[in-house]
């Protein structure tokens, strides 16, 4: 594992790089002894060839290969409350390019045909690194990926909107993933996604009828969120669980250069410099659930916590697995089947005390679906 985001070694992994780590993988891959981890300061001075890591030279390269690979970035959105899109990517960034987007879908084709000339037979996965894909990428992409006579998968970043019910045909034809950030929901939006609850219930069930591999990805913990917002969101999961190939569910990190951050008086939140530079001061991740949040709610601290505890206990027995710690409650692949209304019920009113609300935002939304 590495990269720039990797700041400490990883015990789940053989071996961690922090840093660019080109000349690591290459050292790696060609059998020498490497350390477990790594802090990899040079930049790679030339271009890295797909050459450099042909299968014959590189012994350690005989597995599947997923292959990340970095195109339109930025987010034409650019304005969810804990993310750091908006601040930290100029708006030239999200802006449409076309002669970029042929550029990249060129390589795309080139990369992919080297890779099955090397590998042969292996499942090839793009993984693009969008932030968001916005309408006119994707008909590129789409287009592109037509296009080539060579086959594989590919997974983007989307949001949940509307527009992209006209593309899901050709997705699920191109052998797309999705990876949605659904992030939370209900009848209100507490980050600012700017997408409707039954909107993006609606794009899943859909997906789901084009067999799209859905990654879901949802946050809890979120400020200003209490029991009624946890039941609605608690609900709209169950109605699409099925839709799901993997799930998460990860606690709201508070991140300097975000809305909640620079508004945390009207959003009536306390942030702890303390916890929110742990990575800076080079320490670890804090147990305690109350702790890595990086902030505490001012008036109702205690009920936010109960309540989101029980959302997360909730939505682990709607997916059919447990809570596994705080910070990431549940990280897993899955497929389950569709789920009643009478069997939610039975979860949610488990752990939330307002059952009059459970059942009646069950028979409000249920039918629509
Ligand atoms: S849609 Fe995604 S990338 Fe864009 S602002 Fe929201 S969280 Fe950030």
């Amino acid at each position: 594992m590495g990269g720039p985001g990797v700041i400490e070694e990883n015990p789940l992994f053989t071996h961690t790089v922090a840093g660019p780590g080109e000349y690591f993988l290459k050292e790696l891959l060609m059998g020498k002894k490497v350390p477990s981890f790594y802090r990899e300061t040079k930049y790679p001075s030339y271009k890295f060839k797909l050459t450099d890591f042909l299968l014959n030279n590189l012994p350690g390269m005989n597995s599947d290969i997923s292959l990340s690979i970095k195109t339109f970035d930025g987010c034409y959105w650019g304005k969810c409350y804990f993310c750091t899109y908006n601040s930290n990517y100029p708006c030239y960034f999200t802006e449409f390019n076309e002669s970029r987007a042929d550029i990249i879908a060129e390589t795309m084709d080139s990369i992919t045909s080297d890779i099955k000339k090397s590998v042969q037979n292996k499942e090839v996965t793009f993984y693009m690194s969008h932030a968001s894909i916005g309408k006119e990428h994707l008909r590129i992409l789409l287009n592109s990926i037509k296009k080539t006579d060579v086959i594989f998968r590919w997974v983007t970043f989307i949001r949940p909107e509307i527009w992209v019910m006209d593309f899901l045909k050709d997705i699920g034809e191109c052998k797309g993933i999705l990876d949605i950030g659904y992030e939370f929901l209900g009848e209100k939006d507490p980050v600012n996604k700017g997408i409707s609850a039954e909107i993006a219930v609606n794009l899943s069930l859909k997906a789901y009828e084009h067999k799209i591999p859905l990654k879901a990805n949802f946050l809890y913990c979120i400020p200003d969120t209490e029991e009624k917002d946890m039941i609605e969101c608690a609900v709209n999961i169950s109605r699409i669980r099925h839709t799901f190939t993997s799930f998460v569910l990860g606690q709201l990190f508070i991140e300097k250069e975000t809305e909640f951050y620079r508004r945390s008086k009207d959003f009536r939140i306390t942030c702890h410099d303390s916890v929110i530079d742990y990575a800076l001061k080079d320490r670890h991740y804090i147990d305690h659930f109350e702790d890595y949040s990086g902030f505490r709610t001012l008036d109702n601290y205690d009920i936010f916590i109960e309540n989101n505890k029980q959302f997360a206990l909730s939505v682990a027995e709607i997916m059919e697995t447990v809570v596994d710690t705080w910070e990431d409650p549940i990280d897993k692949e899955v497929k389950l089947h569709p789920i009643s209304k009478e069997k939610i019920y039975k979860i949610l009113s488990k752990y939330f005390g307002d059952k009059d609300y459970i059942r009646r935002y069950i028979e409000k939304v249920w039918g629509e679906t």
